[in-house]
């Protein structure tokens, strides 16, 4: 599933290579592609035609074009979906759900996705967090790489919260954007055990806890740096499509790069978390 990381490249993909441009066409292929457009797909198209991009933007996991300043399309990726920019009129991708083409006869916008869990739509914009962002997420929080994000604020809510401090890094109305890799990541760096309560957390803990998300997200995407020379604006759902240089998610039983204990597996939430246990103490085991 691509994680915030991924979906930057292809925003600054979009941006380089779909930006100011005129929409001439767009064809839904599948449906469920559009399933959160309820007025359905003569209606996607009808509204789109003629429409000027704006620069890509992008909230949590979250990417959407703006069109000429009210409305915008928003896409989610989900767990496969591609956001490509093809040369028009070059053969359709077995998964090709939309197509989106331009007036200057350029390369298409393609949504391509093979398990169909990712979707866009057209919609007008609202205001979440300082920021214009469209309706459908201005109840998702902020991520911590935006301009707006309120530092202060996410420490005294998380604080309050009075849950494990991983379910709240994965809560989208507390932070949006940090997936379960780089949960993990952010928690080994930090010296914390998922398991944590966040009412049993220093402000300062917290502080660097945060700081550590927002340095393994920004070395992924300084490792992903993809140049945009070439045509194809790259992401999809793989992993492996970014050469993560993780230290613990995917590390089970693997020596901790810092201390050299075997990395532990847990189950959360129907996925896995992974740990160092010596870096890392587990809270019951250490009152234990
Ligand atoms: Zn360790």
């Amino acid at each position: 599933m691509p994680e915030l990381p991924e979906v930057e490249v292809v925003r600054r993909g979009l941006e380089r290579w779909v930006s100011g441009r005129v929409v001439a066409c767009a064809e839904v292929f599948h449906p469920r592609a559009i399933r959160r457009h309820a007025p359905g797909a003569a209606e996607f198209a009808s509204r789109l035609k003629g429409r000027v991009v704006g620069p890509a933007q992008r909230r949590g996991k979250y990417l959407w074009l703006p069109l000429d300043g009210s409305e915008a399309v928003l896409a989610h990726l989900g767990m496969s979906g591609q956001l490509l920019v093809v040369e028009s009129g070059s053969a359709p991708e077995r998964h090709l759900r939309v197509r989106i083409g331009f007036t200057d006869g350029g390369p298409d916008l393609r949504f391509v996705d093979q398990r169909t869990f990712g979707h866009v739509l057209v919609t007008s914009m609202g205001r979440s967090g300082g920021r214009r962002v469209p309706e459908p997420i201005t109840h998702i929080a902020a991520d911590p790489f935006e301009d707006h994000f309120d530092e202060d604020l996410f420490v005294h809510r998380l604080r309050a919260r009075q849950t494990e401090i991983k379910r709240a890094l994965l809560d989208q109305s507390l932070i949006s954007g940090v997936g379960n890799i780089y949960a993990d990541e952010a928690l080994w760096r930090a010296g914390l055990h998922g398991a944590r309560s966040t009412g049993s957390l220093t402000r300062p803990r917290v502080a660097a806890l945060l700081a550590a998300a927002r340095e393994v997200m920004t070395d992924a995407l300084a490792e992903g740096g993809t140049s945009f020379d070439s045509l194809y604006v790259n992401v999809n759902g793989e992993s492996g499509y970014f050469d993560r240089s993780l230290a613990v998610y995917g590390r089970r039983d693997l020596p901790c790069r810092r201390c050299g204990t075997p990395i532990v597996r847990e189950s959360f939430m129907n996925r896995s978390s992974y740990s160092c246990p010596r870096c890392q103490p587990h809270p019951a085991r250490d009152a234990a």
